[in-house]
């Protein structure tokens, strides 16, 4: 997908601080943490958001959102707790479209879900 920034990350056109690849998915640190640990989880296929995600997507979906709870544990998360979100279009503040999730954590997190 021309123009993704998440697209070209997938591609290594533009630098990222992985901790997780696989064939499907890649784990990169938020370029402007919100939390003490802030990570990306994405699909190297792009998908513009949840919204846009049919049952084809079900499997991959599930990997997703498993990598994310390992990426958390990875982090030393896994007993405190963190939140793991995704946003989607305008009224969720998406800004970039291409679907990810935001595992979030190291610290407690303000109860607000914004
Ligand atoms: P959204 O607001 O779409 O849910 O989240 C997009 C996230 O991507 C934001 O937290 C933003 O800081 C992050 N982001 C945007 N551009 C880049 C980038 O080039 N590299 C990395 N690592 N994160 C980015
Ligand atoms: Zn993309």
């Amino acid at each position: 997908m021309e123009d993704c920034i998440f697209c070209k990350i997938v591609a290594g056109e533009i630098p990222s601080k992985k901790v997780y690849e696989d064939d499907e998915c890649v784990a990169f640190w938020d370029i402007q943490p919100q939390a003490k640990v802030h990570i990306l989880v994405i699909p190297k296929k792009h998908l513009t958001s949840l919204a846009q995600a049919d049952q084809q997507e079900s499997d991959l979906l599930g990997h997703l959102v498993l990598v994310c709870g390992q990426v958390a544990r990875e982090q030393g998360l896994g007993e405190d707790g963190y939140r793991v979100t995704t946003n989607i279009g305008d009224h969720g503040q998406q800004s970039v479209k291409h679907l990810h999730f935001h595992v979030l954590g190291g610290e407690k997190l303000s109860a607000k879900m914004g």
